[in-house]
């Protein structure tokens, strides 16, 4: 006999911990279903080489390309799924992001829901993972109901002078939005330690804004919330007339469970999501489930990303480095019509951490070791939004294994970006010949593997034909399945995308307990 619960949430990450914290206080029997296990907590979490050399925290998992050749993806099998290593950059979508906006490759296409209706479910969200910025200072942001519920993490001073620089040449840099327990007031009560080992790293200290830290581990201790580990769901089984998921099959410990709830949510990642639905094809979804429309697993998207390395005779010596964002380029400027995306910093580079990507060799200075590379580097992030393409789609064979099929959008907007960087770079003592291209979410062989940012896949809206879920991410199909990690996103923006999973699965969350009530 399987065991019944009101809810059962199937991924403990940004979209599923935070839907299963919001849950919690209503007594409701919740399941909460992760594939993974907890992330050890070991001086190696710090440490570059087996964090970015050996990937240790990357699943064993292998994808296969658009050619089937088999490549292993950058997806973290955690509690707290893939927030365990995030940057913790947490970014409001802009409310143009919620409206139709042409792209040099086309259409990214409105959301069903306005930014006015996400911006509480942003505040919400923005003071559950505590997460600091300063208002104002982005020329982009839309309008707050509340300020930020922390200071902004302030600069070092590298960063403050380019920070400085860049306002003096006309730019808008503004502090980074970012979710680290960080009290600079009081440093000997902080949490956070500022470290250099933060961006693509878990935290030793649980000091990060994780899903883990902030949502999952909070409700542990209550007799209505199960987590079981280690489980990884294989299946969705549903009535005769499909319209009902009637049980989660499970794998664990080698063994068969199945489970059953009033309410399933599936949460594991954009393209492990689309995974399970496709996976459960039954006689009375052919295709898979909630895929009557042929949506699942389509418009995959997961930004048009680069990390560079700029160079500078004098060293940097920012120990946490990511506090510093610029928008001046988001949308159309006078001189390029289309909009070319944002600009960040990431976590500052280290010999150790470049031996595993292999940089170019620099023409700057051709005698420079590594450590001399990383000492001088200053570490960018372009993010370009790339466009939701039918073509662009997770698939799954006859035994099951994910294959992703990409091409990328909007490669002229960024290699527009990139030049605009290079041209601010003359205002920072920063010369655009000294910039080096470099992989650093992407540092595997292939560019799909580099799935970090992963989004699309089931996607929202009003209409069944052309989306999966509808406004509250319930199927349209089904009676009691939702989707709230983020497959649900109709388009990407060019931002960061947990904050937006997160305010998401507290807005489902209310509407899961007034369904409940
Ligand atoms: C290195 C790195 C840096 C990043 N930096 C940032 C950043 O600075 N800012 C930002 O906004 N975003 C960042 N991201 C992206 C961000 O972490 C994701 O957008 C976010 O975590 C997605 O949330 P999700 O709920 O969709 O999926 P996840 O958080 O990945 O959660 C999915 C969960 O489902 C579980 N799961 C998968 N399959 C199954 C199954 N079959 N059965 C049971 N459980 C399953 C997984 O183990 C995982 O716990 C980063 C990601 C990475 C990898
Ligand atoms: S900077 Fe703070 S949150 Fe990030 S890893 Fe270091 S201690 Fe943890």
């Amino acid at each position: 006999m399987a065991e019944h619960y009101d809810v059962i949430i199937i991924g403990s990450g940004a979209g599923g911990g935070t839907l299963a914290h919001t849950l919690a206080s209503s007594g409701k029997r919740i399941l909460l279903l992760e594939r993974g296990d907890f992330l050890p907590r070991e001086l190696d979490n710090w440490d570059p080489k087996p964090v970015f050399v050996d990937g240790k925290y990357i699943s064993k998992d292998r994808w296969f390309d658009r050619d089937g050749k088999s490549f292993q993806p950058q997806v973290h099998y955690f509690v707290g799924g893939a927030t365990k290593l995030y940057g913790a950059a947490l970014y409001r979508l802009r409310p143009q992001d919620f409206g139709e906006l042409k792209h040099a490759s086309g259409i990214s296409p409105a959301w069903p829901l306005s930014y006015d209706d996400f911006e509480p479910w942003y505040s919400a969200a923005e003071r559950l993972y505590q997460v600091h910025g300063n208002a104002g200072e982005d020329p982009t942001e839309g309008h707050r109901s509340e300020p930020y519920p922390w200071p902004a993490v302030s600069h070092e001073p590298r960063l403050q002078q380019i920070s400085d620089d860049l306002a003096k040449g006309g730019y808008h840099p503004f502090h980074a939005p970012c979710g680290i327990l960080l009290n600079e007031a009081r440093r000997p009560e902080s949490t956070c330690i500022r470290c250099a080992t933060c961006d693509g790293y878990p935290c030793l200290v649980h000091a990060k804004s994780d899903a883990e830290v902030i949502a999952v581990r909070p409700v542990l201790d209550r007799d209505n919330v199960t987590l079981l580990t280690g489980a990884e769901v294989t299946r969705l089984e549903t009535d005769d007339r499909g319209r009902t998921v009637t049980g989660v099959v499970v794998s664990r410990d080698g063994n068969r469970e199945v489970y059953q709830a009033d309410i399933v949510v599936v949460s594991a990642g954009a393209a492990n999501s689309a995974k399970i639905l496709l996976n459960s094809a039954y006689d009375a979804h052919p295709h898979g489930l909630a895929n009557g429309s042929d949506q699942v697993g389509r418009n995959y998207m997961f930004h048009n990303c680069l990390a560079v390395v700029a160079l500078a005779k004098e060293k940097n010596d920012t120990v946490f480095q990511k506090t510093l964002g610029i928008n001046d380029f988001y949308f159309a400027t006078k001189d390029y019509q289309w909009p070319m995306g944002n600009i960040q910093m990431i976590g500052k580079s280290n010999a150790e951490a470049m031996r595993g990507e292999q940089p170019e060799k620099t023409m700057f200075a051709p005698n420079w070791t590594l450590a001399d590379v990383a000492e001088h580097a200053v570490d960018f992030w372009l993010t370009t939004e790339d466009l939701p393409v039918p073509e662009n789609r997770v698939t799954t064979d006859k035994d099951g294994n994910v294959h992703l099929t990409y091409s990328s959008t909007n490669d002229e907007e960024a290699g527009r970006l990139y030049g605009e960087l290079k041209k601010i770079l003359n205002h920072t003592g920063m010369a655009a010949h000294h910039v080096l291209r470099k992989n650093f979410y992407m540092n595997m062989s292939i560019p799909v593997a580099g799935c970090a940012h992963q989004a699309g896949t089931c996607r929202f809206g009003s209409d069944p034909a052309t989306s999966v879920l509808d406004v509250n991410c319930k199927a349209h199909e089904l009676d009691n399945l939702y989707v709230v990690d983020t497959s649900f996103f109709p388009s990407i923006g060019a931002v960061n995308p947990a904050l937006t999973a997160m305010a998401n699965a507290l807005r489902v969350g209310e509407h899961l307990l007034d369904r409940m009530a």
